[in-house]
């Protein structure tokens, strides 16, 4: 007898049924690509960021006001838990940059294989391009799953007592199946219509961790610059808490990089009430106008033939001072004594905050994550059960947690994942 189903194959789901099965259940695991772990492969380009070395206090804060929701599974399977147990399947971790854990060869295929080494072990039952359309239920409670399978299954003599050919049946299943982001790794937002056919809810959904696209067009010409440690800030009185720190890149049509990654969880839900974001940005590691007068002073005091655009290289690469002093109309080949008052103090303005307007982006396609999902006072926290029907339990993305870049939302689904799977909590 099955007894339990996990819907999706990706980080949350795989935990959850070596965790089951750890515990003598026969587990049953529903993929709908040909193959699992589809997303785990493409985490961290390819290198799969696993979690981070904040304490269990810090990384839950790192999820906002809703993060409390997480400390049970959290307590339970931390960080230092999570790399133990790859330990112990053979994969060993390392810290190269000493917040970010990886496994070492930096290739998430380890992760993979090491995965489904362990369900081999632990005989779960994987059948992949088997997609779950309809969850079973009756009195409130779960009864199991209908699938829709793209290849014939296998007949195993498992499931012939336990299913007629599209039903499965189990009195646990859990919801793995991701959120919207790069619906190519197989996360569609299956999971919040299976939920709402049985009387969840799902709270609006936004795309998130991506790149943005931005009205200014000089951007395009700065596209081979990384700045290191560059502030964002939402140019809205409203919303001024809103910021982010860390290395920007500019593109073609706008910005990314690990400060856009993470700040883009904050701006796809402005860009849903309004057509455009202003933000502001201190592209020079946090110098404010008087510290880059200063700054400027001195280097003119070691060089005085300094032009404005040589100066202004002192603190930035040169397509962004070009495109700087255009904005503040700064002849560039001229010394900085010879621009007129009013173009030397709109210069020193826009190194210390440069305005940028977000006005757009590639929606789900091209995001990391969701923000949004099923609300969390749906589901206990302490056993990711649902509160609407017994023995349907949630991981990972599904929810409606999300975290910043570096490591965290993995942590999440796995620690989830396993706390989902586990029958003795
Ligand atoms: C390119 C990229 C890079 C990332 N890098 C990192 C990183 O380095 N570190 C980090 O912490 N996070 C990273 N993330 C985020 C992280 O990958 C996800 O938050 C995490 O994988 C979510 O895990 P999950 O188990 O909830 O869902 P997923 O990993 O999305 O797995 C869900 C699975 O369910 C399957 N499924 C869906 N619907 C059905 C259905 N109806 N029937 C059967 N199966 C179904 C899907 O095919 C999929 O395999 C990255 C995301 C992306 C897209």
């Amino acid at each position: 007898m099955i007894s339990v189903i996990v819907i999706g194959a990706g980080a949350g789901g795989m935990m959850s049924a070596i965790i089951s099965a750890r515990e003598g259940k026969h587990v049953l695991l529903l993929e709908k690509l040909p193959k699992i772990g589809a997303k785990l492969k493409a985490t961290g380009g390819g290198r799969c960021n696993l979690t981070n070395t904040l304490s269990n206090e810090e990384f839950i804060a790192s999820f906002g006001r809703e993060g409390r929701f997480m400390s049970h599974a959290i307590d339970r399977f931390n960080a230092q838990k999570l790399q133990l147990f790859f330990k112990e399947i053979g994969v060993e971790t390392h810290i190269p940059d000493g917040f970010r854990v990886f496994p070492v060869g930096h290739n998430s295929s380890t992760i993979i294989n090491a995965l489904r080494a362990e369900m081999d072990r632990l005989d779960i039952e994987v059948l992949c391009s088997q997609k779950v359309t309809k969850l079973l239920y009756e009195d409130k409670k779960i009864r199991g799953v209908s699938i829709k399978p793209s290849v014939p299954m296998m007949q195993k003599s498992l499931y012939r007592e336990n299913c007629n050919i599209e039903n499965f049946y189990a009195d646990k299943v859990i919801i793995a199946t991701g959120g919207m982001g790069y619906p190519v790794l197989g996360a569609e937002g299956d999971g919040y219509s299976l939920a709402q056919s049985v009387g969840h809810t799902t709270t609006t959904l936004y795309p998130a961790m991506m790149p943005l696209k931005t009205k200014e067009r000089w951007v395009e010409n700065c596209r081979a610059d990384t700045i290191a440690k560059v502030e964002l800030r939402v140019d809205i009185k409203k919303y001024k808490k809103l910021h982010a720190k860390g290395d920007l890149i500019f593109t073609k049509n706008g910005i990314r990089g690990p400060v856009v990654l993470d700040f883009s969880r904050e701006i796809t839900p402005l860009l849903s009430k309004m057509d455009e974001v202003p933000l502001i940005m201190n592209l020079t590691k946090g110098m404010n106008e008087e510290q880059i007068r200063i700054h400027f002073k001195k280097e003119l005091q070691k060089n005085q033939n300094h032009t404005t655009l040589s100066l202004v290289e002192t603190l930035l690469p040169t397509a962004i001072s070009i495109e700087l002093c255009h904005l503040a109309k700064a002849t560039t080949e001229s010394t900085l004594g010879k621009l007129s008052p009013q173009a030397k103090d709109k210069l020193i303005k826009l190194l210390a905050w440069t305005p940028l307007t977000i006005n757009g982006h590639d929606g789900f396609k091209m995001a990391m994550i969701t923000r949004g999902g099923i609300p969390l006072k749906e589901i206990d926290h302490k056993t990711m059960q649902s509160k609407i029907i017994k023995g349907l339990y949630f991981c990972g993305e599904v929810m409606n947690l999300d975290g910043p870049c570096g490591g965290y939302n993995l942590q999440w689904s796995f620690a989830s994942g396993h706390l989902a799977g586990s029958f003795y909590v």
